[in-house]
């Protein structure tokens, strides 16, 4: 038994300090030395620290946070929700919350979807949307299309169904490989976002639904941008081409819009660039403006129904906080924002200042391309980046981003004014400029 003894909880140390006794941060070592800051609060695009300084934020907390801060109207959702109910189980019960967002949901995505599965985080919407196209395919009696056909280069969460079709060598997940279930790999698009169709860009991932396609209960990717996997934008006639062959071979086709939904790439959803509708699509990330955990996975009536005729009956997922009122109040109050703030707006004019702002990058030798699409701008190195050694110049700079492997990029939040973003912008350029000496 672990006893606490009271000078243990040294009160007077550093938050830093005192988290470093305790606490794992996203893909961390207990006992690295990775530069680390303690946050006292926020608002509107900054972070203010304990220490007093403040940065701009270019990352939205992870791609979510796409109002800002502490939003007045934001805060008033959730207070005025937790004087009604903080949650209630959605086992047999509902609430208006719940009910009003998936409404807005089914409006505002895609043609086809209209039914909607809430849950607690993007892995479990990467989970649940796995789990209904096999269900689908069983409820019609067929064992044996339960494969997922994946991108490389993609990344659809930490838990174990979603880290069997992250890219399985820079997936962050391939040391689990012996304990995941083997899926089926095509290259990552060779088509960048605006290059000339080629028929050769199509042709791997022709081969593998052709010669998989009694196996494959669907085909899982993020559409038009690969975040996590290596910030990637490909061609939205890739996007067309896989929806294509998918109907062709009898393959489903999730889009996991976890990263890209709600104007991130500068169409609401990011299938709407290749005009197609997946079978099941996933979102997350920025549901709730950042302000909570929440996801949905979003199907058609015919998997619903195909799911729902089978021998179980009933779709087999329900966990304990689904469709929490709180976070779904809060989503509901972030969609309207986008709506008023004209959000279409606001992304295009982040993406005309990002295109010219980390256009000088480009001429760094160190720099193997720069590239912006929507509200992302993405800086990406011939090597990766020391984030030991680049994290505290940014923050010095003032502002607040997150590199990962040989990429600097940005997504800062919808409402960056044009100073706070060319301060970002302008800052980013020397940090990353800097880098050649080291
Ligand atoms: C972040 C992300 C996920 C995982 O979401 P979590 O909320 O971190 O579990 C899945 N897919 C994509 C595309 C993502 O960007």
């Amino acid at each position: 038994m672990h006893v606490i003894v009271g000078n243990t909880l040294n009160h007077s140390a550093s938050i830093v300090e005192r988290d470093k006794q305790y606490i794992w941060h996203p893909y961390s070592s207990v006992n690295n030395d990775n530069p680390l800051y303690a946050v006292a609060s926020a608002s509107g695009v900054r972070i203010k620290l304990e220490d007093g300084r403040e940065l701009i934020d270019g990352m939205s907390s992870w791609w979510s946070t796409l109002h800002g801060y502490n939003h007045p109207e934001l805060n008033q959702a959730v207070i005025e929700q937790t004087q009604k109910m903080a949650h209630v189980m959605f086992g047999g019960l509902t609430h208006e919350p719940a009910v009003s967002l998936s409404e807005k949901l089914v409006q505002l995505s895609p043609e086809g979807l209209s039914k909607v599965f809430l849950c607690d985080s993007g892995s479990v919407a990467v989970e649940v949307a796995m789990k209904m196209a096999i269900q689908f395919w069983l409820s019609q009696g067929n064992k044996r299309k339960n494969k997922m056909l994946s991108l490389r280069s993609g990344y659809h969460g930490d838990t174990f169904a979603a880290m069997s079709v992250c890219d399985p060598v820079t997936g962050m997940h391939h040391m689990f490989s012996e304990v995941l279930r083997e899926q089926v790999f095509t290259e990552s698009p060779q088509c960048k976002f605006n290059d000339p169709w080629q028929e050769t860009y199509i042709q791997d991932f022709q081969q593998k639904i052709s010669d998989n396609r009694q196996d494959l209960a669907a085909v899982i990717l993020e559409p038009i941008v690969q975040g996590t996997g290596g910030m990637k934008f490909y061609s939205p006639e890739f996007l067309r081409r896989v929806r294509q062959l998918c109907d062709q071979h009898n393959v489903l086709l999730i889009a996991d819009e976890i990263a890209t939904g709600f104007g991130r790439t500068g169409k609401l959803f990011a299938c709407e660039h290749a005009q197609i509708s997946p079978d099941i699509m996933c979102l997350g990330k920025t549901l709730t403006g950042g302000y909570m955990t929440l996801a949905a996975t979003l199907c058609t009536e015919q998997i619903a129904e195909g799911i729902c005729h089978g021998d179980a009956g009933v779709f087999m997922h329900g966990p304990t906080f689904m469709g929490n009122p709180l976070a779904c109040a809060v989503a509901n109050k972030s969609i309207e924002l986008l709506l008023k703030n004209n959000w279409q707006q606001q992304v295009s004019r982040i993406e005309q200042q990002l295109i010219q702002e980390l256009a000088p990058a480009a001429s760094f030798s160190h720099v193997k391309d720069v590239r912006v699409l929507g509200g992302i701008g993405v800086i990406e190195l011939h090597n990766p980046v020391d984030l030991r050694l680049i994290q505290p110049r940014l923050v010095d700079k003032g502002i607040w981003l997150r590199p990962f492997g040989s990429r600097v990029y940005t997504m800062p939040p919808y409402i960056i004014d044009q100073t706070d973003l060319s301060q970002l912008t302008q800052a980013t350029c020397e940090v990353v400029e800097g880098l050649e000496t080291v």
